[in-house]
């Protein structure tokens, strides 16, 4: 267990990329480790739960948020708004419980100019072509939002020097095993 205030990190890369996956496999791994359900006013795919995957707002109820001081960060990723609560957040990293962020380059960038503690890693596919195959493989988006994202993609990847650190998902374990260290590797640091 961490001593004191926990760690903000920061888990980023392109859509499809497997943030939700290798993030599912941190959390089964340290159970130090808590998850900050973000806001979104994007629809719920299936098989995702309220309060679980995102909290799912109307675009009203996200702008009041804004407008209330609600969010560490915010952004807008394909028409639709996406947001970090402080609330959570707050809890958790005065519980001394380490804390892990879901979110776009952009948000990861407003994170670092608000939170400079944060921890900061970029997850990058192995090629855009297996970034490609992974997206098409989860039948989430029309083909419209399809082509959308992939551009959004090729800017993201190119802000990856911005970040702590780069991890390469090519093999998950091993991906996440590399994450975990960066982790420890941060909370010796700070204690
Ligand atoms: P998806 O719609 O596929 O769940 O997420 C789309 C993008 O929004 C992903 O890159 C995801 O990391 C990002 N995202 C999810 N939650 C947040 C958040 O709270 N803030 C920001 N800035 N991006 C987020």
């Amino acid at each position: 267990m961490s001593e004191g205030r926990g760690l903000l990190v920061v888990i980023s890369g392109p859509s499809g990329v497997g943030k939700d996956t290798v993030i599912k496999r941190l959390l089964e791994l340290d159970p130090n480790l808590r998850y900050s359900v973000s806001y979104t006013t994007r629809r719920p795919r299936p098989g995702e739960v309220d309060g679980v995957n995102y909290h799912f707002a109307s675009r009203d109820e996200f702008e009041r948020l804004i407008r209330e001081g609600a969010f560490l960060e915010h952004a807008t990723y394909g028409g639709n708004l996406y947001g970090t609560p402080f609330a959570q957040l707050d809890q958790e990293r005065a519980a001394g419980r380490d804390i892990v962020l879901k979110i776009d380059v952009q948000g990861a960038e407003q994170v670092r100019k608000r939170a400079p503690d944060a921890l900061r890693i970029f997850l990058a596919p192995p090629s855009m072509d297996e970034l490609l195959r992974r997206r098409t493989e989860r039948h989430s988006e029309d083909l419209g939002e399809g082509a959308a994202r992939q551009h959004i993609a090729q800017a993201e990847m190119a802000l990856a020097p911005h970040f702590d650190h780069v991890v390469v998902n090519d093999d998950l374990e091993r991906a996440v095993k590399e994450v975990l260290e960066i982790i420890q590797a941060a909370r010796q640091r700070q204690t």
